[in-house]
């Protein structure tokens, strides 16, 4: 991890508007006001949070995109500094500090097909990360479907492209404490899957608790 910065927060989180723990495994899905931070916590670390971002104007419409969030860092990792941008063009938040320093934004979900095409047909009915996104959208108003269900980031995924454009999902490189924070830029519905994968190390093969808290401008 030569060269990258790590950005410590000035917020406390006893200021905090609310603070939430997410059970291993679990979805979680929440508004953030434009000007609002998020802190996602790695509680005991080694932790993937799967994330997807909305436009709570037009969910259906404005969405994170992967793309244009890489194109416009020219970077495929995200840290601080970096603006999460939507497919319209337009930044979602802005990551204002990152003890991590590395968040994954191709590994994409877990699912059931992955499961079994990358470990064994029998892992198909294991608890994934789109079901996680899908059951939390069902429970929502939103009016999102399983077409909004875009190429998510993971937050403290260690999935480092390798010399030759491959992908290999490695150790996690975050630590119990371990944190990154973001702005909200306009107003967003966040989503989350606290990843229930037990096939590869990028959570240790254990899911654990991560903590969100909030703050307001
Ligand atoms: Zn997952």
């Amino acid at each position: 991890m030569s060269g990258q910065t790590l950005t410590q927060s000035t917020l406390n989180p006893e200021q905090a508007l609310r603070r939430e723990v997410v059970p291993a495994g679990e979805p979680w899905m929440t508004e953030l006001r434009k000007g609002q931070t998020l802190r996602i916590l790695d509680l005991e670390g080694n932790q993937a949070a799967d994330t997807l971002f909305y436009s709570l104007e037009r969910p259906t419409v404005e969405h994170y995109s992967a793309i244009g969030t890489i194109r416009a860092q020219g970077n495929v990792y995200l840290t601080t500094g970096t603006r999460l941008m939507s497919n319209q063009g337009n930044a979602m938040l802005t990551i204002t500090a990152d003890t991590c320093g590395r968040h994954d934004t191709l590994g994409g979900a877990c699912a059931a097909e992955s499961n079994q095409v990358r470990y064994a047909l029998e892992k198909k009915p294991m608890h994934s990360c789109r079901d996680n996104f899908l059951t939390a959208i069902q429970d929502s108003d939103y009016g999102l479907t399983k077409r909004d269900i875009h190429s998510n980031i993971n937050f403290f995924m260690n999935v480092p492209l390798t010399p030759d454009g491959g992908l290999t999902f490695e150790d996690g490189i975050s630590d119990a404490g371990k944190y990154v924070e973001m702005r909200a830029e306009m107003d967003v519905i966040v989503l989350v899957s606290n990843c229930p994968q037990l096939n590869n190390p990028c959570n240790a093969y254990n899911p654990t608790p991560v903590e969100m808290i909030i703050w307001d401008a």
